[in-house]
């Protein structure tokens, strides 16, 4: 577990959530961490959330305002990346238009730091929505997938202009 440290450029909580010290007494040691450092934690949480504590230790690769970019720890191919408001917010459909913004600013920077790895030769944006949606983490996140030319077998082009 990251210790939790606020790098001077971190937003910090925007919405301070109602019900943080009762939070704390269940996700003991890692809450005590998260809340020193100022970051609010989700209150009905029974366990530390994985993006929340990743913002906290400020092991991110790239942050702006309201949002920031991470690579997934389980990369469905290379380069997969993470895109998540810094508040935490259980989906998308939560997200408002100014941390959309900052995501979507992530995300374009993001695709540029991994085209410059590799040859990338197509993109999957996608976000996972509830349990029944595949949602696995429930803090709001955007995938962005780098897909690479014969990665899966034979895709039909419908249309091409
Ligand atoms: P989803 O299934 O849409 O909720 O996606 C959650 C994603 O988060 C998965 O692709 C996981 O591999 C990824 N993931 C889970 N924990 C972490 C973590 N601590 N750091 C980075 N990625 C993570
Ligand atoms: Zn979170």
């Amino acid at each position: 577990i990251p210790s939790a440290t606020i790098t001077k450029d971190d937003p910090g909580p925007r919405d301070a959530e109602p019900g943080v010290n009762s939070t704390l007494e269940r996700v003991l040691p890692v809450g005590t961490a998260l809340v020193a450092s100022g970051h609010p934690l989700h209150p009905d949480v029974t366990k530390p959330c994985p993006f929340c504590l990743r913002i906290a230790s400020g092991d991110v690769e790239s942050r702006n305002s309201l949002a920031v970019a991470f690579r997934d720890q389980y990369p469905v191919s290379p380069g997969h990346t993470l895109v998540v408001p810094s508040r935490h917010v259980t989906s998308l459909f939560d997200v408002d238009e100014e941390e959309l913004k900052e995501v979507w600013s992530l995300i374009g920077e993001a695709k540029l730091r991994v085209a410059a790895e590799r040859q990338v030769d197509g993109w999957n944006i996608g976000t996972n929505i509830g349990d029944a949606g595949g949602q696995t983490v429930h803090h709001a996140h955007v995938h962005l997938i780098p897909r690479y030319r014969g990665d899966v077998e034979d895709p039909e082009v419908v249309y091409a202009a």
